[in-house]
């Protein structure tokens, strides 16, 4: 216990550098001691300080010195900049964070059925592949017309490794739950656990229809997942019955592409974009990151919401198994959105960044 654990911060740009120190600062209340923050450099901004958007010691450092991390935000320029990629995407190729995890929950969220349901869902979006791989080209037809075409590469060995992520979060998830019932405790998702696996098999039966057959056959590879449910939701129903009904998901894990979709979608269920947090994980690092951008409009203000970033570092302890600090945060930023007295402007409030944060730590 008295071991300190190195974590990563990477604020990269915007308000990125305005969260990341308070989602440490919640971190190092509710853990006094534990942990050894450092901060690395990367993003839009220093590339253009210096024509590297991710120096590979900040990979290296992640890679052989850190046991998670936390990343900000990285400001997108709207044209192409010769030179400049995105660094968190190549920090998720490069350390294979495989899996992007996105909890979408709130105690009561309206219906398209107009009911007040509690939705507690976890969307587990594939990160390596899929469209993402960018392998596009240009051809022109008979008649000089242009004809683009995307490849797809959907592989068994991905696909079963994020089935594997999704059938232990159920899992897990279905344990905390018996836990919390116990206790008292009011649990959003109250059935069995449950994996919905989210394609479009009917049409793309060749690599969707991988994708699912893989995904099922996990269920099969440990004992403790028999108690697990298993759906199938083509994506078009998926968005459908996630707006009619989400009180009914429990784990939804999808292709990168659908994934990417019916996550943001699902974020708009629950509120602003300030509050949702997200996590990046692999096997050598577990990254936690807001899902809100860099915020240029509202940056270097002291006015970002800091709840995203926050949520995201609990997300961070339940995975180096800090469960119950987890807890302890997630139940205090529940406190403070219920009292609705310090908020940032976009919840409607005209609290800092500052404010909230101290809030959070003082309702621990
Ligand atoms: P980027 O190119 O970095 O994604 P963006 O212009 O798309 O930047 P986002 O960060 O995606 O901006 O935010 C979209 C909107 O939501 C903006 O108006 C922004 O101010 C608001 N927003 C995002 N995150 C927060 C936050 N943490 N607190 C308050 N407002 C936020
Ligand atoms: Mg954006």
């Amino acid at each position: 216990m008295s071991e300190k654990l190195t974590i990563g911060l990477i604020p990269a740009d915007g308000i990125g550098k305005e969260v990341i120190p308070p989602a440490a600062e919640v971190m190092d209340a509710v853990l006094p001691g534990k942990f050894e923050f450092i901060t690395l450099p990367a993003g839009f901004e220093l590339f253009q300080q210096t024509g590297v958007a991710l120096p590979e010691e900040t990979v290296e450092t992640l890679r052989t010195k850190c046991q998670g991390a936390l990343f900000g935000a990285v400001s997108s320029p709207s044209h192409k900049v010769a030179g400049y990629s995105s660094p968190i995407v190549a920090l998720r190729k490069k350390l294979q964070t495989y899996a992007n995890i996105r909890p979408v929950s709130s105690p009561s969220v309206r219906n398209a059925k107009n009911q007040d349901v509690p939705v507690d869902m976890l969307i587990i979006r594939e990160n390596t592949e899929c469209l993402y791989i960018k392998s596009e080209r240009l051809e022109t037809d008979e008649n000089g017309a242009k004809v683009a075409y995307a490849d797809r590469k959907i592989t068994e060995f991905a696909s079963k490794r994020i089935g594997r992520v999704a059938f232990e979060q159920a899992v897990a998830r279905g344990k905390l739950r018996e836990q919390q019932k116990q206790q008292g405790i009011k649990v959003g998702w109250t059935g069995k656990p449950k994996v919905t696996i989210v394609h479009k098999s009917n049409v793309l039966s060749v690599s969707d229809g991988l994708f699912r057959e893989s995904v099922l056959a996990v269920k099969n590879e440990k004992p403790e997942y028999a108690d697990v449910d298993v759906e199938e939701q083509l994506v078009d129903s998926m968005v459908y019955r996630m707006f009619r009904e989400p009180e009914k998901f429990d784990v939804v894990v999808a292709p990168n592409m659908y994934g990417d979709i019916i996550s943001d979608g699902a974020a708009a269920l629950v509120g602003s974009l300030g509050l949702v947090p997200s996590t990046n994980f692999g096997d050598v690092v577990v990254i936690g990151e807001p899902v809100h951008g860099s915020a240029p409009d509202i940056a270097g203000k002291g006015i970002a919401n800091p709840i995203a970033s926050i949520r995201s570092a609990a997300m961070l302890l339940e995975n180096l198994n800090f469960t119950a600090e987890a807890a302890k945060i997630y139940n205090s930023v529940d406190k403070l959105l219920s009292e609705g007295k310090i908020l940032t402007p976009d919840l409607g409030g005209n609290a800092t960044t500052k404010d909230v944060t101290a809030a959070i730590i003082s309702n621990l």
